[in-house]
């Protein structure tokens, strides 16, 4: 075969990668042998065929560089190799190496495409030279065509890398038009690429900004070196357009100049401004969240009002500012009245409403200098940096009380809400923002405590009333804990009867320190704190526990009458809990007595109805307690099922043999007749007292003349002697006016 006759000049050709190959066809051994010798070398690779078609067997499988075909070839012709090579494009340089001396021949093998015509043997001398020159020729070719791909190939990674970038990429002009803008700046921007091509980068720069932009342009200009890296808007289209929801894009500029040296010219100076390329980022999504966190973290969520944090830092800035230039500051601490119930009774979306309401007030009785600031809860404060004398915060303090004249509208209801407000003086009251505001809050609380809705001035002694409150606060937690609280027991009579046909349970708390407190010293405190309910449950069960023994003790007919605050009616289980205790000592509905106040009537709340309702429905009787101090309206009488009306003591004081019964008390014993409801009267101390409300018609009555409240043990005494002896005896023996009058 053609292929056996090749052999291989280097059997390492095959790691020679680079190395040029010369192919060597000639039919002559000796003539091939000679060659070789001439032409071998460093990165070459020699192969010889002594056919056509093994040459075109080699050509087919290898690449060759360089052809040395004889023209006359045992099977085929040198000058056919050579169509064959044109036919199949093969790239290859040939040189005609024949022994033919006519021109013709060379002329054909020219035009069939060889580069050199050698004749043998005479011009085998200058062979080397011509190989030479020719591999040189191929190998600056190839590197040509390696370079050009490798550039167009680079070309199409930058076109991609740019035209797929998420940022803008743009070349401008010297005067700073568009050359180039890839096609993010229509999604971007809404521009079309061809609508800013020979435009002014200007024409994208929001107003603004546009200083900034020119100087960071021209501040590059004058060293080429310098990337401007600046944060300017950049202006969309159409500002109505949808997509860009009428914003502007922040972009982070980064812009680089283009410079031409003259050749062979060194000189900065000397080299001319082509222009600038730079990339735009589109940072409006950054700096969006960068400002939601910085507002989220600075302000109130509900109301967006400045928050503690934001506040204390201003205060901070104004106590700074005040030790140099001099005035005072005043820091004020509001706290809603009444905003619990409000929460409790409409629901906590209706409650944050009424806040968001008051912040609106309240900003109305600020100027911009000043800073009012949600503290939390229904707790405020405000900010007053520019002070010229410290009495001037009352006439803010006035102007927050005046907006609160007017009621606010809650769940479609009025609700009149009022202002308890402290007010502490920088630097008079503290050096510190944590203790002016603390300052403030104690006086806040003193104004609570004496009547709430109005304004105090910090003083110093308020401080350690404060620290009582604060030491009653913990004390109240840890009996509740260790319940330290115990019940007594006020007799209930009926006149009418002569018997005791009721008792009214009342807490008392056992002090470690103070000993038996009433709970007028701490009810309202147990309110406030939200711990009603653990008392409520503690009262209740012990007072059915008792009334379970006296029960058995034969004393069956026994009501007993439970306080229950207003706040347990904004709770959804109360009618379960209280029902639950009955229940649970298994006594019948009907002896329990829930005295509630008329305030809890005020709101005709159907949540408070329904509940009272439920009480009613499972034969749980209902008294209200106080009645007459409250609440004018008698409408709710007829709506709400409740079963005695308790006239409030203070009415009863008034009672004496000076005065005759006042027109209250025959008024209220009107409204019992008319809405066919039993009748209390409490407070009764003298028997004076209870013999006109007999005479009136009043047939139940409790007060100290019959019995002071008592502890469990001494009231079962009394109950167990009213069992031996008729009431009227028993109050004999202890020697009460109130027997000698009845027998009269
Ligand atoms: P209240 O329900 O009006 O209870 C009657 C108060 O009048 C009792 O005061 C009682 O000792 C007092 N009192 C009774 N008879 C006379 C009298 O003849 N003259 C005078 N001047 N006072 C008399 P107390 O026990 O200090 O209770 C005060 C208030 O505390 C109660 O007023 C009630 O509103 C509340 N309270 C008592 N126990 C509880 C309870 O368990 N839960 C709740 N939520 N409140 C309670
Ligand atoms: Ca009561
Ligand atoms: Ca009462």
């Amino acid at each position: 075969m053609a292929t056996l006759a090749a052999t291989y000049s280097n059997p390492s050709y095959e790691w020679q990668e680079n190395a040029q190959r010369i192919l060597i066809v000639d039919d002559e051994e000796l003539m091939r042998t000679s060659l070789r010798l001439l032409l071998e070398g460093e990165d070459r690779v020699v192969l010889e065929s002594a056919t056509g078609l093994g040459a075109i067997d080699i050509l087919t499988t290898q690449k060759i560089d360089l052809l040395l075909l004889d023209i006359h070839l045992p099977d085929i012709s040198g000058l056919e190799v050579m169509e064959w090579i044109a036919g199949n494009h093969i790239s290859t340089s040939v040189i005609i190496v024949s022994a033919d001396a006519h021109i013709d021949s060379a002329i054909r093998a020219t035009r069939s495409g060889a580069v050199n015509f050698v004749r043998k043997p005479h011009e085998l001398d200058k062979i080397g030279h011509t190989v030479a020159n020719i591999l040189h020729r191929r190998s600056l070719d190839r590197r040509h065509v390696l370079m050009t791909a490798r550039l167009e190939q680079s070309e199409r990674l930058h076109r991609f890398l740019v035209e797929s970038s998420p940022d803008l990429i743009y070349t401008l002009d010297h005067e700073g038009r568009f050359i180039f803008v890839n096609s993010r700046v229509e999604s971007l921007l809404g521009y079309s690429r061809d609508e800013l091509i020979g435009n002014f980068y200007t024409v994208i720069v929001h107003e603004e900004d546009l200083e900034q932009a020119i100087y960071a342009f021209t501040e590059r200009r004058s060293d080429d070196r310098a990337i401007s890296n600046r944060e300017i808007r950049l202006k969309c289209k159409d500002n109505h357009y949808r997509q860009f929801e009428n914003r502007y894009i922040v972009a982070m500029l980064s812009a680089m100049g283009i410079y031409e040296s003259p050749d062979n010219c060194q000189d900065e100076q000397a080299s001319r401004f082509m222009g600038t390329y730079g990339v735009a980022r589109d940072v409006s999504e950054r700096k969006r969240a960068e400002e939601t966190i910085s507002f989220q973290a600075m302000h109130d969520h509900l109301t967006h009002l400045p928050n503690r944090r934001l506040f204390k830092d201003r205060l901070d800035l104004a106590m700074a500012h005040t030790l140099r230039k001099g005035g005072v500051i005043g820091v004020m601490f509001i706290d809603l009245d009444r905003f619990k119930l409000a929460n409790d009774t409409y629901g906590h979306a209706e409650g944050d409403e009424l806040l968001k309401n008051v912040a609106q007030r309240l900003l109305h009785c600020v100027r911009v200098s000043d800073t009012l600031a949600r503290q939390g809860g229904d707790e405020f404060t405000i900010l007053l940096p520019n002070l010229v004398l410290a009495e001037d915060a009352t006439l803010i303090a006035k102007k927050i009380m005046e907006q609160f004249a007017t009621p606010f509208i809650v769940a479609g209801h009025e609700f009149r809400a009022s202002a308890s407000i402290g007010i502490a003086i920088f630097p008079r009251d503290g050096d510190s923002a944590d203790l002016l505001l603390k300052h403030a809050d104690i006086a806040m609380y003193k104004v609570k405590s004496s009547g709430k809705n109005g304004y105090a001035f910090f003083t110093r002694e308020m401080s350690s009333s404060y620290q009582k409150r604060i030491s009653l606060e913990n004390e109240l937690h840890q009996a509740i804990r260790n319940k330290e609280f115990e019940l007594h027991y006020q007799t209930q009579i009926n006149i009418t009867c002569n018997r005791i046909v009721g008792l009214e349970a009342l807490v008392r708390w056992q002090h470690p320190l103070h000993g038996l407190l009433n709970p007028d010293s701490f009810i309202d405190l147990v309110e406030e704190l939200g711990l009603i309910s653990s008392i409520t449950d503690w009262v209740l069960d012990e007072a059915c526990r008792q009334l379970v023994r006296w029960r058995a003790m034969g004393m069956n007919d026994l009501r007993i009458a439970v306080n229950v605050s207003p706040q347990e009616f904004n709770n959804d289980d109360v009618v379960e809990r209280i029902v639950s205790q009955l229940n649970r000592y298994h006594l019948p509905e009907e002896v329990l007595d829930i005295e509630i106040t008329e305030n809890l009537l005020m709101h005709d709340d159907p949540h408070v109805i329904s509940k009272l309702r439920r009480l009613r429905e499972r034969g749980i009787r209902i008294s209200i307690d106080d009645f007459g101090t409250r609440y004018s309206s008698l409408n709710y009488l007829r709506r709400f099922p409740v079963n005695t009306i308790k006239i409030d003591k203070s009415f009863i004081r008034d009672l004496d043999d000076q005065h005759d019964a006042t027109p209250i008390i025959h008024a209220i014993i009107g409204i019992a007749r008319g809405f066919g409801l039993h009748l209390l009267a409490e407070g009764v101390e003298t028997s004076y007292q209870m013999r006109i409300l007999r005479e009136l018609g009043c047939e139940e009555m409790q007060g100290f003349f019959f019995s002071k409240p008592l502890p469990a043990e001494k009231v079962e005494l009394l109950l167990l002697e009213a069992l031996k002896q008729p009431i009227i005896s028993n109050y004999k023996q202890q020697n009460l006016c109130y027997f000698g009058e009845v027998t009269e």
